[in-house]
């Protein structure tokens, strides 16, 4: 995002980039499983493709990325 607060001094990052490390990795699990098979969830049977969960992952990856 903007490269000025990550590198300005303040003991709340610490516990923050934890957090948000974590639910990156839980954001790649679940863009690894739930993909597009051809409109539809490979994790969600029947549900359509970006389900829910891959939607909210991707928000994830956004904010952390
Ligand atoms: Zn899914």
């Amino acid at each position: 995002m903007t490269p000025a607060t990550s590198t300005r001094p303040n003991p709340v990052d610490d516990s923050t980039s934890g957090e948000f490390a974590r639910l990156a990795r839980l954001a790649t699990l679940v863009l690894n499983e739930h993909t597009d098979d051809g409109g539809l969830c490979a994790a969600c049977h029947g549900i359509a493709f970006p389900c829910p969960s891959a939607v909210l992952a991707e928000h994830n990856t956004a904010l952390t990325g």
